[in-house]
């Protein structure tokens, strides 16, 4: 296949400073190069606020385009190359789905804090901002896990039960107060004699990813490697999780290969391509994947969408939010930079 590198470049120069790609860690070299910043959900929206570009082209999947979109500025305008490009986890949480399933947790009165990982739509994002709840990273969902069960009567975390359940095992919840609901059937087959004997629900989703990783995966990675270092995501299964020598989100997984000695084997239980990109850009250890994953969302983006996207640019309606989710979604967003905030804070001054 010949490479779009000099079509894209030219485009590049002739949109100038008008112009900022910016590109996830999970995706191919062939798009992943073309990116001003590659970085994680979270860093990508973090580098929102210092972005002066009329244009801002997202190289990942659907929910985090709507997440820059959301954050942008008024006169910016946000692109995905291919608008089809969908996260499988974001589309288990349906916005519809979660309203009627906390009406039914709610129907006793209960007050139920809905916490949503970012990886889930605007639409849920907005309604965890309406009902008093909020979103969290896997960098910090044991901060907000721990404010969101302070808020109410009890917390619904969605949508990865993954994630979630590693979480409260940090936290040292309970098993038994714990537990994972039944959303099927607009709310009907929830449990509420159950649900209402915990404290954490948990909603049923899962990363595609993450979620293919099991047990035996760690343990041939550890067979004839002495002295090897298994890291996963949290978004592996829990068995996976404690079956491994650390758990950490992707910057943190990055780090974890940056500060290895040299001369060590570290092997990663995340997206393929992240994992080769780390091995080769770190020759001194060897990184290998726990086994091949790859997001198939973002393998939608290809470098000749991204060159198509480009070309065409100032005709690109771009992503649009409606306001009335925008708002309560960016209250969302900004409660838990509070309470991130205000816990960093705590922790300086030692409380
Ligand atoms: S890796 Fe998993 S959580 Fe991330 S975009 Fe793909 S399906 Fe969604």
């Amino acid at each position: 296949m010949t490479s779009l590198e000099p079509e894209i470049s030219r485009l590049r120069q002739d949109l100038g400073p008008r112009l900022i790609v910016l590109g996830h860690h999970y995706q191919a070299d062939a798009v992943a190069r073309h990116a001003d910043f590659l970085g994680d959900s979270l860093e990508l929206a973090r580098r929102l606020s210092e972005l002066r570009a009329e244009h801002i082209v997202f190289c990942g999947v659907w929910f985090m385009a709507e997440s820059a979109a959301v954050l942008c500025k008024p006169e910016q305008k946000v692109h995905i190359p291919d608008p089809g490009a969908n996260c499988s986890m974001a589309d288990m949480a349906p916005a519809r789905l979660l309203e009627a399933v906390l009406e039914v947790l709610s129907a006793k009165g209960r007050r139920i804090i809905p916490l949503a990982y970012v990886n889930s739509s605007a639409g849920i994002k907005a309604l965890c901002g309406r009902m008093g709840g909020s979103v969290c990273t896997s960098a910090n969902a044991r901060t907000m896990l721990a404010w969101a069960l302070e808020q109410g009567d009890g917390a619904l975390f969605l949508p990865d039960q993954n994630l979630a359940l590693n979480t409260a095992r940090a936290l040292n919840l309970a098993r038994d107060r714990v537990r994972v609901l039944d959303v099927r059937g607009s709310g009907r087959r929830v449990d509420l004699a159950g649900a209402a004997k915990a404290d954490l629900l948990v909603w049923p989703g899962c990363c595609s990813v993450h979620h293919r990783f099991k047990t035996r995966h760690v343990l041939s990675a550890r067979a004839g490697r002495p002295g090897v270092r298994v890291i996963v995501h949290p978004e592996c299964r829990p068995e996976v999780v404690e079956a491994s020598d650390a758990a950490g989100s992707t910057s943190q997984i990055i780090d974890y290969v940056k500060q290895a000695e040299p001369g060590s084997t570290i092997v990663i239980g995340t997206e393929t391509n992240m994992v080769l990109r780390l091995a080769r850009g770190h020759a001194d250890k060897t990184v290998l994947p726990l086994a091949e994953s790859r997001c198939q969302g973002m393998a939608r983006i290809t470098e000749a969408k991204l060159a198509g996207l480009l070309k065409d640019l100032d005709r690109d309606p771009g992503v649009q939010i409606p306001e009335t989710i925008a708002a309560p979604a960016r209250t969302a967003l900004e409660r838990m930079l509070d309470v991130c905030r205000a816990s960093a804070g705590q922790r300086k001054a030692g409380t």
